[in-house]
C-alpha cells in the first residue's frame, strides 16, 4: 500500500512538473512577444522628501496584464534571463522609462529603474546604457541596483558605478543589507542613495535591536554624504520612527501604491505628497 501511494505521488509530483514546464514554455514565448509588441508597461511611485512632502522622483516598476492574470515582476525577470531576454527587456525598459519621463522633468523628479544583476554583469551593460541614452534629450533617471551586483568583481562594479556616474545616471544600492556586502564598501562606491530594505523598518518599529541597526545604517550613510531612502512605509508608527532622520526620502503604501502609468497626464503629476495626516 505504502509502495502504491509513493508510486502515486511520483506521478503526481511528475506531472506537476511536467505542468510547470509546459506553462513555462509558453509563458516564455509571449514575453518575448510582450517585449517586442510594448505589451509590458511601467507604474510609478513616488519617493518623497521626509520634511518637505515634495515628491523628488518615482521608481518605475514593471507590469504585464496577460489575459487578465498580474505576472509578478521577478517572475518577469527570471524569465527573461533564462531565454536570454534579458537585455531586451533592459533595453525596452530603458528606453520607455526615458520616453516618459518626459512627464516627469519638468518638476526636476528623476525616474529610478530596477537593473538586475545579469543585467548589470552583461559586458555590453554601459554600451547599450550610453546607447540609449544618447538618443533622449536630457537624462533624469537613476538605476537601482542591488548588493549581489556588488559582490561579484568588486573593482569592476566601482569602474561601472564611475562610467554610469558619467553619463550622468545615478546609481542607488536597493534593498540594502539584505545582501553580503559590508557597510565599509560604500566608502569606495560612487552611490548616490540607498535603499534600506523594508524587513528593516517593519522590524524596527517592534525590536528595539532592529531600530539601533536602522539607525546605525542611516548615520553610516549621512555622514558618507549617501542619500537614505526608507522603502516600504505602511504605517503611521513607521513613519514617526522615520522622523528622527529627517530628512531622508521616504517611499511606501502608506503614501501612494505604484500606480502613475502611461495613461496619465502632465495634470496627474503632483509635485507634493501629505506626510503626516
Ligand atoms: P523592489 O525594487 O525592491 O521594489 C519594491 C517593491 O515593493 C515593489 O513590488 C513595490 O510595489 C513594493 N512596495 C512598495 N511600497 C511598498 C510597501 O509599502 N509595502 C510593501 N509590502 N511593498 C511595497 P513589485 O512591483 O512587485 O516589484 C517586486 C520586485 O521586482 C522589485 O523589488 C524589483 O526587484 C523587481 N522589479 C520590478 N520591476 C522591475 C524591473 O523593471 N526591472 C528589474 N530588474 N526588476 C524589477
Ligand atoms: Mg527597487
Ligand atoms: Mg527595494
Ligand atoms: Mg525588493
Amino acid at each position: 500500500e505504502a509502495k502504491k501511494n509513493k508510486l502515486i505521488s511520483a506521478c503526481y509530483y511528475t506531472d506537476e512538473i511536467g505542468k510547470k514546464i509546459v506553462e513555462r514554455y509558453r509563458l516564455s514565448s509571449q514575453l518575448k512577444q510582450a517585449i517586442k509588441s510594448n505589451n509590458l508597461y511601467l507604474v510609478y511611485q513616488p519617493i518623497v522628501c521626509s520634511v518637505s512632502g515634495d515628491i523628488k522622483g518615482y521608481e518605475a516598476l514593471t507590469r504585464w496584464n496577460l489575459d487578465g492574470t498580474h505576472i509578478n515582476p521577478e517572475v518577469i525577470i527570471s524569465l527573461a534571463e533564462d531565454i536570454g531576454v534579458s537585455e531586451d527587456f533592459f533595453e525596452w525598459l530603458l528606453n520607455t522609462a526615458l520616453q516618459e519621463s518626459a512627464l516627469f522633468v519638468g518638476y526636476g523628479q528623476f525616474i529610478a529603474i530596477n537593473v538586475s544583476v545579469r543585467q548589470f554583469l552583461d559586458t555590453s551593460f554601459l554600451s547599450n546604457t550610453k546607447h540609449i541614452i544618447d538618443k533622449h534629450l536630457g537624462c533624469n533617471i537613476e538605476f537601482e541596483i542591488t548588493e549581489s551586483s556588488l559582490i561579484v568583481d568588486f573593482k569592476e562594479t566601482i569602474n561601472k558605478i564611475n562610467a554610469l556616474s558619467a553619463l550622468n545616471v545615478k546609481v542607488m544600492i536597493d534593498d540594502f543589507g539584505t545582501g553580503y556586502s559590508s557597510l565599509s564598501r560604500l566608502k569606495h562606491l560612487n552611490v548616490d542613495k540607498i535603499k534600506i530594505d523594508r524587513e528593516f523598518l517593519s522590524d524596527a518599529c517592534h525590536d528595539p535591536k532592529s531600530a539601533k541597526i536602522y539607525e546605525a545604517i542611516v548615520d553610516i550613510a549621512h555622514k558618507l554624504d549617501i542619500n537614505v531612502v526608507a522603502e516600504g512605509i505602511e504605517t503611521l508608527e513607521q513613519r514617526a520612527f522615520l522622523k528622527q532622520f529627517n530628512p531622508i526620502y521616504m517611499q511606501g503604501y502608506l503614501f501612494q501604491k505604484p500606480q502613475i502609468s502611461r495613461e496619465q497626464t502632465p495634470e496627474h503629476i503632483i509635485r507634493k505628497m501629505v506626510i503626516d495626516h
